[in-house]
C-alpha cells in the first residue's frame, strides 16, 4: 500500500486546483488525535472547577441598598460620600 502522504504529494504535484485542499488534508492527517476516549470520571473531574461563584456584595453606606463593592450605588448614585450619578 502507498502511504497516504506520498500519495497526496503525487496528487499535489499533478493537480494545481487541488493543491490547497491537499495541504489542508495533510494538516488534518498530521494533527494530534486522542488515543482513547476520555472516561466519565476523568471528564467529570475536569469539570469540578467549572462552576459559578456568587458575586461579592456590600451595603451602600448612604441608603443601605445591596451593591457591588467599589461601584457607584445604583439606587442613590452615591460613591465615597459624593453624588456621582443624579
Ligand atoms: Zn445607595
Amino acid at each position: 500500500m502507498i502511504p497516504a502522504c506520498a500519495c497526496l504529494r503525487s496528487i499535489k504535484t499533478r493537480n494545481n486546483d487541488l493543491s490547497g485542499f491537499i495541504v489542508q488534508l495533510e494538516e488534518v492527517l498530521s494533527m494530534a488525535v486522542p488515543k482513547r476516549r476520555v472516561s466519565k470520571t476523568r471528564r467529570d473531574k475536569r469539570r469540578t472547577h467549572w462552576k459559578l461563584s456568587a458575586p461579592g456584595l456590600s451595603r451602600c453606606p448612604k441608603c443601605h441598598e445591596v451593591k457591588m463593592p467599589h461601584r457607584v450605588c445604583a439606587a442613590c448614585g452615591f460613591y465615597n460620600g459624593k453624588a456621582i450619578v443624579k
